[in-house]
């Protein structure tokens, strides 16, 4: 376990795959290559160091869409990836799909189309001839449990796909505060007006660039009434009576557990 420190690491990214060794014994976590491993490849892109601070480096690049991955590794999808590294390696994993994603559509400059280059002492791509510096996209996202005591408000979105029921979630507007951005997108969605909102955490999203922003939302006012262009159903639902909802992997069910434990803190 402590080997996987000793050394750089490298985050070979093919179409938002990363490239993990295989073979190791069951049960034991996939690793990431070093950096040998990128001559297996024919060409590869810019290369960009990703972090974590105080520790031996690890790298990212991408590689063609057609590259074929060496002996003894494979490119693994994001969502695949998160049981099969270690829990911290999984966001760093994130961040290599979404730096490489980045670079490779900010060769040119938006503004006046001159090739970019990489800027010194921070992460973004400069225009040579303008100036213009292009820094990694995000896109924050309000993420939201709308409560009523026992009651969650929970919803069945249209491009969810399982039958499950999640928080209500939305993107920010440019100009918009996220309370702001919470109350309009529970409008919006459920046509319920909330009150007290208590911010919860964030989590990373890389699917493909969101941070969400988590809150408890107490309900204030109105009826459901859902917008059937993004919500199917949505529902009331007590909290000893819950449907299926998301896996531990996102936010929305540490929100949802969170809210359990809060109404039912001896366990139920
Ligand atoms: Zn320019």
């Amino acid at each position: 376990m402590t080997e996987r420190w000793m050394s750089e690491r490298w985050m070979i990214v093919r179409n938002g795959d990363v490239l993990v060794a295989t073979g190791g014994a069951e049960g034991e976590l996939a690793m990431f290559p070093s950096r040998d491993v990128l001559d297996a490849f024919a060409e590869w892109e810019t290369e960009h160091e990703i972090g974590p601070a105080g520790e031996p480096s690890v790298w990212t690049v991408g590689v063609s869409s057609d590259a074929v991955e060496p002996d003894g590794f494979m490119f693994v999808p994001l969502r695949a990836l998160h049981p099969i590294v270690h829990a911290g390696d999984w966001p760093l994993a994130g961040r290599a799909v979404q730096i490489v994603e980045w670079s490779r559509t900010h060769r040119f400059c938006g503004r006046c189309g001159t090739p970019t280059e990489l800027a010194r002492g921070e992460r973004a791509m400069r225009c040579p001839a303008c100036g213009l510096l292009s820094f990694p996209r995000l896109s924050p996202a309000v993420i939201m449990v709308v409560h009523r005591g026992d009651e969650m408000l929970l919803a069945h979105g249209r491009a969810f796909p399982s039958p499950m029921y999640s928080a209500l979630a939305g993107f920010v507007e440019p100009g918009e505060s996220l309370e702001e951005a919470v109350r309009r997108e529970v409008r919006e969605e459920v046509g319920v007006e909330v009150g007290d909102l208590r911010y919860f955490g964030s989590q990373p999203w890389p699917f493909p660039n969101s941070l969400m922003l988590g809150f408890y939302a107490q309900w204030e006012s109105g009826e459901i009434v859902i917008d059937p262009s993004e919500i199917v159903d949505a529902k009331w639902f007590h909290v000893d009576e819950l449907p299926p909802f998301p896996g531990s992997m996102s936010i929305a069910s540490q929100l949802i557990n969170g809210y359990i434990r809060i109404r039912r803190p001896t366990g139920r």
